[in-house]
């Protein structure tokens, strides 16, 4: 499943291909996806400029001259493949020649630049909708949703505000969407072995008395922040690698200090510790004993 820094490297991939560009033909082949297309899905695509292409937690936005948005989720196995021809004139780019439609290209978006954007989605748990721009924060998708990871509004602040008196564990409570919208499991786990936190340590441990943020709040917010980040840089070189092969976007072999590493030495220097898998609420948290005391 596609994870946040996933969509974001999607999301800078398809920027170029997109914005500023009017869909002239959109072919939707299927009424739906995990969910029905809107209704005139085409007619009200095309004509329309995309102004801008944005994320919210692993949703892409684009944003269109008719003021509506057209959200986009990628599900389990969705991906967008860009293909323009005389891709000589932009090297390094990923442009591909796209050898005609398979049986999982649900949707084929032409622009008015010469680029067609598909979407492909094999187990078709994606979907996409059309939500007027200024209903698009008490919309279903995004009411209720908690503060993007990768913004500025993760601070050692917002950790103390979110997480005051909560006895949850760390890892629960940085999973749960409603506070942080976004955060999956594998970052989670190294964000929590690089701050030297227990992932079974109550939330509200990162929150003195007063209400202030401890210091170890301080750094999982800047290390959240950081995890994230390095992934995305990782999408974008392979991005690259990606585009010569099939001008696929956005999937990426990352390598994880704790994540998936159960039985293995620690990596931090002079530890002996050896990496531990336990399970909480039914998903594998995977850290690292010595380095992450319950305090
Ligand atoms: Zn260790």
């Amino acid at each position: 499943m596609p994870e946040l820094p996933e969509v974001e490297t999607v999301r800078r991939g398809l920027e170029p291909a997109m914005v500023g560009a009017r869909f002239t033909r959109v072919t939707q082949r299927r009424p739906d996806l995990r969910f029905p297309f809107p209704e005139r899905f085409s007619e009200r695509l095309e004509g329309q400029e995309v102004k801008a292409l944005g994320r919210r937690a692993k949703y892409l936005l684009a944003d269109l001259s008719s003021g509506e948005v057209l959200v986009m989720h990628l599900g389990m196995s969705g991906r967008f493949l860009v293909t323009k021809d005389g891709a000589t004139r932009m090297p390094g780019e990923f442009h591909h020649e796209h050898g005609g439609l398979g049986a999982h290209d649900h949707v084929v978006f032409g622009l008015s630049n010469g680029t067609t954007v598909t979407y492909n989605d094999a187990r078709r748990f994606g979907f996409m909708d059309l939500v007027p721009r200024q209903e698009i924060e008490t919309s279903k998708h995004f009411a209720g949703m908690g503060i993007e990871p990768l913004g500025n509004e993760l601070s050692g602040e917002t950790i103390a505000r979110l997480f005051a008196g909560k006895r949850t564990p760390l890892k629960a409570a940085l999973l749960d969407q409603r506070l942080i919208a976004g955060l999956g499991n594998i970052y989670v786990c190294e964000a929590l072995f690089r701050t030297g936190l227990h992932p079974e340590a109550p939330a509200g441990s990162l929150v003195t008395k007063k209400g202030e943020p401890t210091d170890k709040a301080r750094q999982l917010a800047d290390v959240i922040r950081d995890v994230l980040s390095e992934a995305v840089e990782a999408g974008g070189s392979t991005l690259r690698d990606h585009a010569r092969v099939d001008g696929s976007l956005g999937y990426f072999q990352h390598s994880f200090r704790v994540y998936d590493r159960e039985s293995e030495p620690c990596v931090t220097p002079g530890c002996k510790g050896t990496v531990t898998r336990l399970v909480q609420s039914g998903r594998s948290t995977f850290y690292c004993p010595e380095c992450q005391k319950r305090s």
